[in-house]
């Protein structure tokens, strides 16, 4: 060929699937609420939000030679930052294991199967200086088999990636006219990255708002348990020092909205059905925080609202009716009556009995319940709301006071004789059949609304 003639152009496309990371669109909630539009990160090939921090920590760790060629990646994640490492893992020569905790679904543990990922998963609730927890284990692993821990929760680059590249593209799709931006709070790298871009470049008008589930410490909620997965901040009342991640920059964020997780899932569930959004539930969380923004803000508001990933990656919770319907929630199922109607009004929640109590003290209050679910009272928890998650066992005070009149048991000794198993659990929403079905030749059940206990019933009131 002649030299003077040009090599005819390469095929239209990106040199490697991690060009294909960061980029996405801005979509309206042309039906739901048009000043809101979701920054569409499921659409990142990886599936979540979360490949933008996994490549640039990556990166990062072999420009500084943390990382050597050829060398072990380790991560504990919900998953999704796993998903991410995988990927920039199989393209630029890395081995990956990654440390779940037991509450990331079974989709996500499958996807980074596919991948060819080591998964490990560990015990979520458990405090943060137990050998067990999720960074215990990531921390252990990577020193063992001397391996590079990206560290998320605490590596500047996750923040870094955000504040490089998703805030910059929003003020760019927006040009410059956003004046919310909304994003669930895990690590806290989007939150913080993008929001900080955001401020800047507009000069302070940008409001921050990060999006919490209820009861996350984030929100100022007492650290049980709630559903919602990848986002928010739990505590385990044993925790001795409870460390937030240095990703989380507190002072970026104007303000925090705790979402109930009942509130959560049943947006996620509405965008897929209204808008064909099928996304995660921390995406319903953002967007409940969004759409009550949006209430309460000027008509000329522009709320942006990052949605992390894809409502496949729980095909088996938030949007299997079994399975919410199991915890409480109110969903679409066939007409006729549901637990509730069968048992009636119930009284107040059984408050929980801490499993170090007294005979003494599990009496001492007046509650008229006869069952108590055992597991931890926080300072600063609504009394009687206990997760499901958190139920270590059943206590009959009825019968107990019983035997302190008898004599037989003392008010100084320890419950702990007189603990029994935690009884199985029952939605208040589910049809009295089914119930009754599980329930089997079990004499009383837990009622629980919402994932958390509400009271008890006897296996005969389900007719
Ligand atoms: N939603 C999902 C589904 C996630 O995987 C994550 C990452 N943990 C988040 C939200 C929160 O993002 P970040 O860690 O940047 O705060």
């Amino acid at each position: 060929m002649a030299a003077d003639v040009p090599a005819p152009p390469g095929p239209d496309a990106f040199d490697s699937v991690l060009d294909a990371i960061g980029g996405t669109p801005l979509i309206r909630l042309a039906r739901i609420a048009p000043r809101v539009y979701v920054k569409a990160e499921f659409l990142n090939p990886g599936g979540s939000v979360k490949d933008r921090a996994a490549l640039a920590m990556v990166l990062d760790a072999e420009r500084s030679g943390a990382l050597p060629p050829g060398g072990l990646i380790v991560e504990g994640t919900s998953g999704n930052t796993g998903i991410g490492l995988a990927i920039v893992a199989a393209q630029r020569g890395y081995r990956l294991t990654v440390v779940v905790p037991d509450k990331t679904s079974s989709e996500k543990t499958a996807i980074l199967r596919a991948y060819g990922a080591e998964v490990v998963v560990t015990p979520g609730a458990v405090p943060q200086e137990d050998p067990e927890h999720v960074r215990q284990v990531a921390r252990r692993v990577a020193a063992d088999r001397g391996g590079w821990l990206a560290d998320q929760y605490d590596n500047p680059a996750n923040p870094a990636a955000h504040r490089a590249t998703t805030g910059p593209e929003i003020w760019r799709q927006t040009h410059g006219r956003i004046t919310h931006f909304v994003a669930g709070v895990g690590t806290g790298g989007t939150v913080s990255g993008a929001g900080a871009y955001l401020k800047e470049v507009s000069g302070g008008r940008v409001r921050v708002v990060g999006a919490d589930p209820e009861h996350s410490v984030y929100s100022g909620g007492d650290g049980s348990p709630y559903l919602v997965e990848s986002i928010g901040h739990y505590r385990h009342p044993d925790t001795a020092e409870d460390v937030w991640p240095r990703s989380y920059h507190r002072g970026v964020v104007d303000h925090v909205e705790a979402i109930g997780d009942r509130e959560s899932i049943l947006t996620a569930r509405r965008l897929a059905r209204e808008e064909g959004l099928l996304l995660g539930a921390s995406a319903g969380t953002a967007v409940a925080a969004a759409l009550r923004l949006a209430a309460r803000s000027a008509p000329d508001a522009l709320i942006v609202v990052v949605v992390p990933d894809s409502g496949r990656s729980y095909l088996s919770k938030y949007y299997d009716d079994g399975w919410l319907l199991r915890l409480g929630f109110p969903v679409g199922h066939a007409a006729g009556p549901t637990v509730a109607d069968v048992v009636g009004p119930l009284p107040a929640p059984p408050p929980a009995v801490p499993a170090t109590a007294s005979v003494g003290e599990a009496l001492a209050d007046r509650h008229p319940a006869a069952l108590r679910p055992v597991g931890p009272r926080r300072p600063g928890s609504p009394p009687g709301s206990l997760s499901v998650a958190e139920v270590t066992g059943t206590l009959d005070v009825a019968e107990l006071r019983r035997l302190v009149t008898a004599g037989t048991a003392r008010p100084a000794d320890p419950i702990t004789a007189h603990v029994t198993d935690p009884l199985p659990t029952i939605g208040i929403t589910e049809s009295p059949a089914a119930a009754r079905a599980r329930l089997g030749t079990r004499e009383a059940a837990w009622i629980v609304v919402d994932g958390r206990i509400a009271g008890s019933l006897r296996n005969g009131q389900l007719g």
